[in-house]
């Protein structure tokens, strides 16, 4: 690499020059190998990740740990856990026989075992896509769901056989589902130090609702959602998933349902989900006015107070509004 120019004349200066600067670049090309030796042996981060990957002695070697979606993975010790970091390669591991099923109905990509933090993980998980119809349309899952397999399944075999069905007299075909929440470590209703949910499980899936070809929301929780259908759907789900919560449950389910598989003693399942009346307005509607029936018997309770003064009507007000946000 060093070229050295040896000139006629003087030459003592001149060798000791040179000298000096080989004695230099060696004791430089030996202080960078050593760093560069320590940074190996104990991992540290390179300065740039470009040429960091390049210098890890193993980066070509292993396999990368198991990724989950940024949006569900836990914010900091997941990736350390997972048991893959620091082993050897793990062999390749044929499908299950729950992925064989649900390859024929579903689209997703396998992910293996899920390992921590803590308790949170689940054997056999997958990240569902989306659920294939029998016409083979297919309804996207948005975002992908990260759940185990047979979370997967069922979810899939409920889109396929009761809610794509249920949906189909309003019209144009069913396109999407809106997965609020999937695998995420955590305690229930986001509540620290309580039980483990069963989403740090991957076994369970919040909806808030389903999307047509035409752009239309069928949100589960929606007072004006034809009820009939959001009955219907109550009781499907309630007939698939042994935990079901929605509004009246807890407080924490007013806007999406919780689904999931949790076993409990006796086969005990919990089916929490009210199934509100539609606004006023289409509910005064199919009371009969004064004009079709002409004199309208009103009972003692029903006689019109006067009107309230603004004080006591916002009292009222508030009051009324407490009452209903304690149910
Ligand atoms: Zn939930």
């Amino acid at each position: 690499m060093a070229v050295i120019f040896l000139h006629s004349g003087s030459m003592a200066p001149e060798i000791s020059r040179v000298k000096f600067a080989v004695v230099m670049a060696l004791s430089m090309a030996a202080l960078v190998g050593a760093a560069v030796g320590a940074a190996a042996q104990t991992g540290s981060q390179p300065a740039t990740p470009a040429r960091g990957r390049a210098a890890h002695p193993f980066s070509s070697a292993r396999t990368p740990p198991l990724v989950i979606p940024e949006q569900f993975a836990p914010p900091q010790e997941a990736y350390a856990s997972f048991s893959a970091a620091g082993g050897a390669a793990p062999e390749p591991t044929p499908p299950s026989a729950c992925q064989m099923r649900l390859a024929k109905i579903a689209v997703f990509q396998a992910l293996g075992t899920l390992v921590g933090p803590g308790d949170c993980g689940a054997p056999d998980a997958v990240q569902l896509q989306a659920v294939v119809l029998p016409d083979q349309t297919k309804v996207t899952v948005t975002p992908p769901a990260t759940l185990r397999c047979a979370m997967a399944e069922q979810v899939t075999e409920w889109m396929r056989d009761d809610v794509a069905p249920s949906l189909a007299h309003f019209g144009p075909p069913l396109r999407a589902l809106d997965n609020f929440d999937s695998y995420e470590c955590r305690g229930r209703n986001r509540v620290r130090a309580a039980a483990l949910s069963e989403h740090g499980r991957a076994d369970a899936l919040d909806v808030r609702g389903f999307r047509l070809a035409d752009g239309r929301e069928f949100r589960l929780v929606d007072i004006n959602v034809a009820k009939d259908w959001r009955e219907k759907t109550h009781a499907s789900a309630c007939a698939r998933f042994s935990t079901v919560l929605g509004p009246g449950s807890d407080g924490y389910h007013e806007e999406h349902i919780h689904l999931d598989l949790a076993e409990r003693r006796n086969g005990y399942r919990l089916c929490q989900w009210e199934i509100r009346e539609p606004p006023p307005a289409q509910a005064e509607s199919t009371a009969p006015s004064p004009d079709e029936t002409g004199a309208v018997e009103i009972s003692a309770d029903e006689v019109p107070l006067p009107r309230p003064r603004p004080m006591a009507a916002n009292l009222t007000n508030s009051r009324a509004a407490k009452k209903s946000e304690s149910k």
